[in-house]
């Protein structure tokens, strides 16, 4: 039995206090708000300890060191969401290692999702990742193609069109990020009026370890935080 290391348990206390008070200043139910934990770069030592302090939500943004670690781990308890740039031909590990992916940005990544989900017979819910701030060195779709990308991977029948997620410029400032988040909120409504049988794209995965409040504060319901757990990483 994994004991918790009481520094593990006390950043976790922290950041579940502080989204918790962030949806007290908007009037958020709490429910409707999960951390997703970022472990890339952390070793699988840690990662127990994490899930031993209550952690149930994991993400991961390297198919390779996914591939390694989520069999050493090998707990059916929690779920895995894939949070990095994901390459058409790495669909496979995927569709079979993900309970939802968060970076779908293109057609035809869509089409390989589908069909690898296809073959493992499940249904793989996804985020349609979007770049709202136009950066060059962002992945996700352009906001103008938002729509059509939805509705065409609502349309597959092996992929469930699930919400949007986006990353902001690298920023210490939450107000910095806080014009994206309410930017792809907005996209969100949109899409939702321009798509009524959509589903609503309930989930926004938006806030990372600088700038979650922000996100809560614009509608989030998956915070991805990674340092303010883990600590620093090694690398990235
Ligand atoms: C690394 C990463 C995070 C977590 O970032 P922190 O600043 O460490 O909280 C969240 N989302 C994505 C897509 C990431 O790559």
């Amino acid at each position: 039995m994994t004991q918790p290391l009481p520094d593990m348990a006390e950043r976790l206390a922290g950041i579940r206090e502080r989204m918790l008070r962030a949806c007290e200043r908007c009037g958020r139910d709490p429910a409707g708000v999960r951390l997703v934990a970022v472990s890339k770069t952390v070793e699988p030592e840690r990662i127990r300890q994490a899930l031993a302090c209550g952690v149930a939500l994991l993400g991961e943004n390297y198919i390779q060191e996914a591939r390694e670690k989520i069999p050493i781990i090998d707990n059916s308890d929690i779920s895995w969401h894939y949070i990095g740039h994901l390459q058409t031909n790495k669909a496979k590990y995927a569709a079979a290692l993900f309970d939802m992916v968060h970076s779908l940005d293109s057609l035809p990544l869509a089409h390989a999702l589908d069909r690898e989900a296809g073959k493992r017979g499940r249904v793989l819910p996804v985020l349609v990742q979007v770049n709202v701030s136009g950066e060059q060195s962002k992945s996700g779709c352009e906001p103008g193609d938002a729509a059509a990308l939805i509705a065409a991977a609502a349309g597959l029948q092996n992929l469930l069109v699930r919400g949007l997620m986006t990353m902001p410029p690298i920023s210490d400032d939450p107000e910095q990020s806080r014009p994206f988040f309410r930017a792809l909120r907005r996209l969100r409504d949109d899409v939702v009026r321009q798509l009524p049988g959509c589903g609503g794209l309930p989930e926004l995965s938006m806030g990372m370890s600088a700038d979650f409040e922000a996100a809560i504060e614009e509608g989030a319901t998956l915070v991805r935080v990674g340092t303010l757990l883990f600590g620093e990483r090694s690398y990235i």
